[in-house]
């Protein structure tokens, strides 16, 4: 046992996975009660009448290869969301056990904590240094109930990256302590990241990434979590058998073909100009007060009337999300970046 195993829950730590059909190519399957025939109209191999391999180690390596990592270091998962869950369902006890979130921060991992009777507890960032985690207070509140840190970079709503060293320090201090759970599902949109370097140094580390946002694939459902292998090992006893659907392998395999790679390239740095060109349209408008810089493909945005805002980006027929109830996000409002004529028809309609 490794000290991050260690953290995690005993059941888990004793779980025999479930120990699924045998497929060797060349043998007959009568092995998995499937029905010899494939439904009308399916022309897919091996045919959708047959389960998916129970372990989707085609595409594992896939994204292993992607993202540069050894196998052994990742699980793919339907997209990162389930990540947060097999984590949360990994290393907390119900009732015994807390997650630390940094509001504002995405909303999936205090309700993924909730399914599982896991408390949450909150350590803000801090809105006047541009939203930058407060290790400090992270430090003062750990203590032995708290398992898992999430960190979200670019961060959900706000856009800023975390600081690298904020998150090597947070590694370094609770190492046998916590797992810092780094959700990264929007680093391909900044330029600041050092991903490898922290998962290189630390086993109590996990990474997120996700293909639905910069590599367009969000109706596939995948995503990956990389981290130390005996933690990848634990995770992997959780996902259920067979999740990967044979359609949804399909797409995210030949989207990762090298072929595509320059193509992401470009989209991605299109995303980039367009969020420079709509922060700047945003900036000269006197409905806005605050624009904050972002390092996602999207922007956090502060306005003086909120639902003057609303009214007229919906009358130009566009819907944008609505944060100004939020207690760190009062009148602000998330505009994700699109295609060019999308984001015109947003700037026009506030303008
Ligand atoms: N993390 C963050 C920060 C997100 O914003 C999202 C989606 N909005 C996710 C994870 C989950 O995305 P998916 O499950 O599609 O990978």
């Amino acid at each position: 046992m490794t000290s991050v195993t260690a953290l995690a829950r005993p059941e888990i730590r004793d779980l025999h996975a479930y120990e699924a059909a045998q497929y060797q190519s060349g043998m007959v399957r009568l092995n998995a009660n499937e029905t010899a025939w494939p439904p009308p109209g399916d022309r897919s191999s091996p045919g959708l009448n047959r389960y998916p391999q129970a372990r989707a180690m085609e595409l594992t390596s896939a994204l292993a290869r992607h993202y540069g990592i050894a196998p052994d270091r990742l699980i793919a998962t339907r997209g990162s969301s389930e990540a947060i869950d097999l984590l949360i369902r990994c290393f907390c006890a119900a009732y015994a056990d807390d997650i630390v979130i940094c509001p504002p921060t995405f909303g999936m991992y205090r309700v993924y904590a909730q399914v599982q009777a896991a408390g949450v507890r909150e350590v803000p960032l801090c809105a006047e240094r541009g939203y930058a985690v407060d290790v400090d207070a992270i430090e003062a509140a750990w203590d032995d109930r708290c398992k898992l840190l999430f960190l979200c970079s670019p961060n959900n709503p706000t856009g800023n990256t975390i600081d690298s060293a904020d998150i090597d320090r947070l590694c370094t201090t609770l190492a046998g302590r916590g797992v810092i759970v780094v959700d990264a599902a929007y680093a391909e949109f900044s330029a600041r990241n050092d991903l490898a370097g922290l998962l290189n140094r630390h086993d109590n580390i996990v990474v997120l990434r996700t293909l639905s946002k910069a590599l367009g694939l969000a109706g596939a459902r995948c995503g990956a979590a990389i981290a130390d292998p005996a933690v990848i090992e634990l995770l992997e006893r959780i996902l259920p058998p067979y999740c990967f659907s044979t359609p949804s392998q399909d797409a995210v395999l030949a989207s990762l073909s090298d072929r595509l790679a320059s193509e992401f390239d470009e989209r991605i740095a299109l995303v980039r100009t367009e969020r420079a060109r709509v922060a700047d349209r945003l900036e000269r408008m006197d409905s806005v007060r605050r624009v904050w810089p972002s390092e996602a493909n999207f922007l956090l945005v502060e306005v003086t009337d909120p639902e003057r805002f609303k009214a007229a980006a919906n009358a130009g027929k566009v819907l944008i999300r609505d944060f100004t109830k939020g207690r760190y996000t009062i009148d602000c409002f998330r505009i994700t970046i699109g295609a060019e004529a999308e984001n015109e028809q947003l700037l026009s309609a506030l303008e």
